[in-house]
């Protein structure tokens, strides 16, 4: 009896695992890893050379990870925020990220579209809100970036009248509204994505964790409870689980897994529907460091997510008990909303994130070509990662697209510092955005810890 790793899956009708390898087997491509990035790469690479084999192996089963428990926002936010990005990497890298972003979306919507995927999805736009004077003022530094960057005609800013018109809160002080956004059921849609990789010719293996990788110069094999596989190419789409992963040191060092927590409400009556408004249902952010991500769902509930996050262990990865920050969440919708001073939280679960130290996303090559993997989606990877699955693709392919002359593909990314002075750097740059936070909403009264 599997326990829900998310209100999605506790809601969705009962899956179908796939066996698990037992015994050798022999691939073209074996891809570790069955969420977003490893069911997008499988299938591309099998509509692009179907005489390939190719094999997803999942340590638990489709929808465990990540993919199975997000938000659910198809979104062009690429990293932590633009203004770090462009400052970083500045004006060119920004302006290219963000066209990826862009396309990543509409890859995604298209895919819905073209294979009539069940995943519940909505076009319905996202909102970045404020709550104080500094985070207005960065919303409107945000909107002249933007059109600095060519990309005015995407948003729209909404002054608070405006915002509040549309979601009835009074805290919203102003908003960006970016029209190239949606939402989908992450468990429906990952699901979806096993049936589409299948169709296509992928063997998909559940219950499968590859406990060890072992390459040589002829050959690349992955050691499971039950058998092992060779394989000619590897790709590696264990996300913020990357750090288990064995046999492969540098593999350890790409990321950091941070544990962000969500819950969902009880269902609305229209009543409460109509007193929040929220009628275009478009999906919010709020321009924090430390965000909170919230939305409408289908069956009538709000659910809300974000905030302060937590440090699994990074041998074991379990999943976490975070009662303080599901009350803050709480606590941060009965504020937006005093309408719904009295609504119950009837689910609540988490999920780790891949956090790279410079907070920007890549594609890379572990000692030789043959190895790929990808890590540092922070919270943002619901799009990214279904197009890194295409791009993935095309380098596994070795073809040379504008895909893979992306610059996050191959970078010289900096590797996390093991041990004890990496755990405290993560922890740094948590207590560092929770202050930088605190300093912004220090005019707000009547304010719960969040
Ligand atoms: C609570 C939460 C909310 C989020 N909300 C949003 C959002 O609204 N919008 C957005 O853009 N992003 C969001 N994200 C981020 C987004 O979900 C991820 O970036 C994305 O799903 C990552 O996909 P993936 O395929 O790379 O990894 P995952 O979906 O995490 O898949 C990795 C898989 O690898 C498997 N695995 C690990 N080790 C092994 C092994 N040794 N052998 C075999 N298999 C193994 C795991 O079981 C897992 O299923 C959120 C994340 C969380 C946790």
């Amino acid at each position: 009896m599997i326990k829900p790793a998310s209100f999605w899956e506790s809601q969705h009708p009962k899956i179908v695992i796939d066996e698990p390898l037992r015994g050798a087997a022999r691939v073209d491509v074996a891809i570790i890893g069955g969420g977003f990035t490893g069911l997008s790469a499988a299938r591309e690479i099998k509509l692009s050379e179907p005489a390939l084999s190719v094999s997803v192996f999942e340590a638990q089963y489709v929808g465990y990870g990540a993919s199975g428990r997000n938000g659910g926002f198809n979104m062009t936010l690429f990293g932590l925020e633009p203004e770090i990005t462009i400052l970083r990497w500045g004006q060119q890298r920004t302006q290219e990220a963000q066209h990826y972003m862009i396309r990543a979306v509409e890859y995604v919507r298209e895919l819905i579209e073209q294979y009539d995927l069940d995943s519940a999805y909505e076009h319905t736009g996202i909102v970045r809100v404020a709550y104080s004077s500094a985070q207005v003022k960065r919303l409107k530094n945000s909107m002249e970036l933007f059109q600095k960057l060519g990309l005015g005609a995407n948003y729209q800013f909404q002054p608070s009248r405006q915002i509040r018109q549309s979601i009835h809160s009074p805290r919203f002080q102003a908003g960006i509204f970016e029209k190239n956004s949606g939402i989908i059921n992450p468990f429906k849609h990952v699901q979806e994505l096993k049936r589409i990789a299948k169709n296509a010719g992928a063997s998909i293996y559940e219950r499968t964790p590859i406990l060890k990788i072992e390459k040589s110069s002829n050959s690349i094999k992955l050691q499971t409870p039950d058998g092992i596989v060779t394989c000619n190419r590897l790709i590696i789409a264990t996300n913020a689980w990357s750090n288990t992963v064995r046999g492969l040191p540098r593999i350890r060092s790409r990321q950091a897994p941070v544990w962000t927590s969500q819950v969902v409400t009880q269902k609305l009556s229209e009543q409460q529907w109509d007193d929040i408004g929220w009628s275009q249902r478009q999906s919010v952010e709020d321009n924090r460091q430390l965000i909170h991500y919230f939305r409408r769902t289908r069956c009538g509930r709000l659910t809300m997510g974000g905030g302060n996050v937590a440090f699994p262990n990074k041998n074991t990865m379990e999943s976490m008990n975070t009662v303080k920050i599901w009350k803050d969440l709480h606590g941060h919708i009965k504020w937006l909303f005093p309408s719904l001073k009295d609504i119950q939280i009837e689910h609540r679960w988490g999920g780790p994130v891949s956090v790279n130290l410079d907070m920007t996303p890549e594609i890379g090559f572990i000692g030789d070509q043959r190895i790929i993997y990808s890590a540092g989606c922070i919270g943002h990877g619901v799009s990214l990662t279904q197009l890194n699955g295409r791009t993935i693709a095309d380098l596994v392919l070795e073809n040379q697209t504008e895909l893979t002359d992306f610059w996050i593909v191959n970078r010289k990314a900096l590797a996390w510092p093991p041990g004890w002075v990496g755990d405290g750097i993560v922890r740094a740059i948590s207590t560092g955005l929770k202050l930088w936070d605190a300093l912004e909403e220090r005019e707000l009264q009547e304010k719960p810890d969040i």
